[in-house]
């Protein structure tokens, strides 16, 4: 049997660092950049008015109330603006390149609005309301280093500072592929001994959640020709092949039956759920993570081993989940020598933690009201409640 830490580490192996690709900034959100993004421009990129009003000398207006004639109008995106004649004021709006010679704003509220000529009810001091040049982001600034997670703002700035594309890595493909022979595509009639098909959309949309890109095949009976026949058509590209099933101890294990020997590993995990698991090279070539069936035991052991994997191929800042630390709602006993992941319930106000549905591996209904893992470790066969544990945040 090997440990958590080990299988763990044969499943990050099959990874690559993945390579840098150049993508439109609206596609970009949740992708990790792959190189700095350098500031095209500064921040603002010329003095501008942060208000709409006028624009003046402040010594010209130290003696307000002061009325002057208004040389000309400076709406935004002006690109001819002359300078200021001394003893003037020009109209400005919001954005607008301050003329040169202003060096105040003295904002509409604080006027008679005029618009031949102005009266100034208010004394500015030198630069109020002025949005200077450069005092956000200078020209040839890192304004995002590699390894960011692109999220609206760092996609905003990118924008901003003139780029409309930006290198991110690219999303690991992963081929996801169900087999059993019980399984019917959910919606179809279900005759007795029939179940839905659950671990390919679910295990897809983990996938995609951890930052990589999913393909969802068709789910195979539990028929080697078939499994490998589909395999075949498909892994031009992939990165990583990922099944459900057919991996345990019975007789008709599909997955075991027809990747054994050829360079993938068939073994037991020290864990609960999610005991049974292979990984390796199918033929030297495409990386195969092979999951238990359970729907449980298959999305736990995609949180434990495939998502870590995929984040670090990614370059992903936060290869774990938040974990935190809660205390027990209830008692809890586990087998000893395996780590067990139990579904729960996080109460962050009370820094509490409740168990949903109990151990079984086909609980999906339950864990689809979970938050959270609680980690039991190897060594722990009884947990009072109370007890302090280590807690997987799922949603963060
Ligand atoms: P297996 O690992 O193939 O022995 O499957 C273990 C349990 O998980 C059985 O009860 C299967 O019916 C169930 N199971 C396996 N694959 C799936 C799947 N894709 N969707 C839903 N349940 C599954
Ligand atoms: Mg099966």
């Amino acid at each position: 049997m090997t440990t958590v830490e080990e299988h763990r580490a044969v499943v990050a192996s099959l990874l690559a660092p993945m390579p840098a690709e150049e993508v439109a900034l609206y596609d970009a959100r949740g992708r990790v950049l792959a190189a700095d993004v350098v500031a095209g421009t500064a921040l603002p990129s010329f003095d501008n008015s942060a208000m709409d009003g006028y624009a003046v000398r402040a010594a010209e207006v130290a003696g307000a109330p002061v009325t002057l004639p208004v040389a000309f109008d400076v709406p935004a995106g002006r690109t001819d603006v002359p300078p200021l004649p001394p003893g003037t004021a020009a109209r400005i709006m919001t954005g607008a390149p301050v003329p040169e010679g202003a060096d105040a704003i003295v904002p509409v509220e604080q006027t008679d609005g005029g618009t031949e000529t102005v009266a100034l009810k208010a004394a500015p001091e030198v630069g109020t309301h002025v949005r200077r040049a450069a005092e956000d982001v200078a020209a040839g600034d890192v304004v995002l280093t590699a390894g960011t997670v692109l999220g609206p703002a760092q996609i905003g700035v990118a924008a901003a500072v003139g780029h409309p594309r930006v290198a991110v890595r690219r999303r690991p493909v992963v081929l996801v592929l169900s087999t059993g022979s019980e399984l019917v595509a959910p919606g179809a009639p279900l005759r007795h001994g029939q179940i839905y098909e659950s671990n390919g959309p679910m295990l897809a949309a983990a996938v995609d959640d951890a930052g990589a890109r999913a393909e969802l095949l068709r789910f195979v009976p539990d028929d080697v020709a078939q499994f490998l026949a589909v395999l075949a058509e498909r892994t031009a590209g992939v990165d990583l092949v990922l099944t459900s099933g057919g991996v345990s101890a019975g007789a008709y294990e599909v997955v075991k039956d027809a990747l054994a020997g050829r360079g993938v590993t068939f073994g037991k995990v020290a864990m609960q759920p999610g005991g049974p698991q292979g990984a390796g090279r199918l033929d030297g070539g495409v990386a195969v993570v092979t999951l238990p069936g359970n729907p449980v035991s298959a999305l736990v052991s995609f949180e434990v081993f495939v998502r870590p994997a995929l984040r670090a191929a990614l370059g992903h800042p936060h290869i774990e989940r938040p974990v935190v630390v809660a205390r027990l709602a209830q008692r809890l006993t586990s087998p000893s020598g395996r780590r067990q992941f139990r579904r729960g319930v996080v109460d962050a106000r009370e820094g509490t933690v409740a168990e949903i549905g109990g151990p079984p591996s086909h609980l999906l209904g339950s864990m689809a009201k979970a938050d959270c893992l609680i980690v039991v470790p190897e060594e722990a066969t009884e947990l009072v409640a109370g007890s302090e544990v280590a807690v997987w945040l799922l949603d963060g």
